[in-house]
């Protein structure tokens, strides 16, 4: 969950709704530069605006922390205007409506999370541990991405796991092999076409607790935690306090209120992020520890977490071995260690004396 893709040139809005500045633009020259108008990336990189992607993200977030700003400027502005009409369309209507005209105007600029490369644990046919469930997309964890993303790897995910997950349920559901052999059968596409008639899923009876209510603008506090404590340049101190303020959310959503439900899963999925991050004491791919800023390979492992376990690493994403109890756990554990709810995540493999060595209970 540690592992958060961030694209480097999202326009800087006042209302802050991502609109992604193509990373073809830097192919095309365009250059990043501070609010002053001093060209920063070549300080950071050899291939300065044309380095890959995490690397321009801590390039641009460095040098809005040096800067004091919440954002940069990428300087389209060295080709005419009709070039950039022809090439980038969608780009210069936005930037237009937004009263900004990259011919002339440098756009404001900032990184955005845009991809989590960690997720729900499935096996190659999006199986998770729970029978029955599966998981397709970017909620999934397929181990296809490891530490880093190429862009566009959403495709596999989405389209070659979905048709796996979906002749996976099929094959389980029918239970005879049959279902996809038919499916097969008829070159159709989607399973919802082909099954109008199999029966439907049956749906316990829910029962209803008593709400913890969603925080009034909880997703505008949730994001300023996260970018302030999980950005692309992290550190124990900014993820140990994003921790503390994260404790203020709820995070159970048993109530008939999605909005609640939902920021109980938002806080869930930003602790485990955190968690995660904070356990992980090293640098790799686009986790980056500013107190850890090397790679170790002590840690070429994925961390899971799962309900009523300690977290454990394991070597590949999909091997779907079982939990360890804590009394096999490969690594030394404080049995002392105080539990949320009944998870806990504990930093591994290295247990460290001071901060990081406590528990990071994650409900
Ligand atoms: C700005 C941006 C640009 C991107 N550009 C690229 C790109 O160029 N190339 C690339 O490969 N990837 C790109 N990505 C990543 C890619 O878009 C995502 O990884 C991909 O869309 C994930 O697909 P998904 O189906 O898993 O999830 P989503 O596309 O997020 O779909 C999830 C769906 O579930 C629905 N949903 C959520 N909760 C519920 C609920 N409780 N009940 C019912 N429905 C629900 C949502 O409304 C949504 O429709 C981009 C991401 C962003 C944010």
């Amino acid at each position: 969950m540690e592992f958060v893709q961030f694209h480097p040139t999202v326009l800087h809005t006042r209302e802050g709704q991502g609109f992604l500045i193509s990373e073809a633009t830097r192919g095309e020259g365009a250059t990043l530069r501070t609010p002053g108008g001093t060209r920063f990336m070549p300080a950071y990189d050899p291939r300065a605006e044309l380095a890959p992607r995490d690397v321009v993200t801590r390039g641009i977030y460095d040098a809005m922390r040096r800067e004091g700003t919440n954002h940069v400027l990428l300087d389209l502005t060295h080709h005419p205007a009709a070039y950039l009409k022809l090439r980038f369309p969608t780009i210069c209507t936005r930037c237009l409506a937004e009263g900004i005209d990259p011919a002339t105007d440098p756009i404001p600029v900032a990184p955005a999370a845009h991809y989590l490369m960690g997720g729900i644990r499935t096996d190659i046919n999006g199986a998770t541990s729970l029978a029955g469930l599966y998981a397709a997309g970017e909620c999934a964890c397929t181990g296809v991405h490891g530490a880093n993303r190429l862009a566009s790897n959403s495709l596999l995910e989405c389209l070659v796991f979905g048709r796996r997950c979906a002749d996976a349920a099929l094959e389980q559901w029918t239970g005879d092999g049959k279902g996809k052999a038919a499916w097969q059968a008829t070159g159709v596409e989607y399973a919802a076409c082909l099954y109008p008639s199999l029966p439907p899923l049956p749906v316990p009876h829910l029962t209803y607790h008593t709400p913890p209510v969603a925080p009034p603008g909880w997703r505008s506090s949730l994001a300023a935690i996260m970018s302030t404590g999980a950005g692309p340049l992290r550190s124990a101190d900014r993820l140990l306090e994003a921790l503390r303020r994260l404790e203020a959310f709820p995070m159970q959503g048993f109530a008939p209120d999605p909005e609640t439900i939902t920021a109980a899963n938002a806080a869930l999925v930003a602790r485990l992020i955190v968690a995660h991050s904070l356990a992980r004491e090293e640098s790799r791919g686009a986790h980056r520890r500013v107190d850890f800023p090397q790679t170790d390979e002590a840690w070429q492992v994925h961390l899971v977490s799962r309900r009523g376990t300690r977290p454990y690493p394991v070597a590949t994403v999909t091997e779907m071995d079982h939990p360890q109890p804590a009394t096999d756990y490969p690594y030394p554990v404080d049995h002392q260690l105080p539990v949320w709810g009944d998870w806990c995540l504990l930093p591994v493999p290295q247990l460290r004396n001071g901060p990081l060595a406590e528990a990071y209970p994650v409900p």
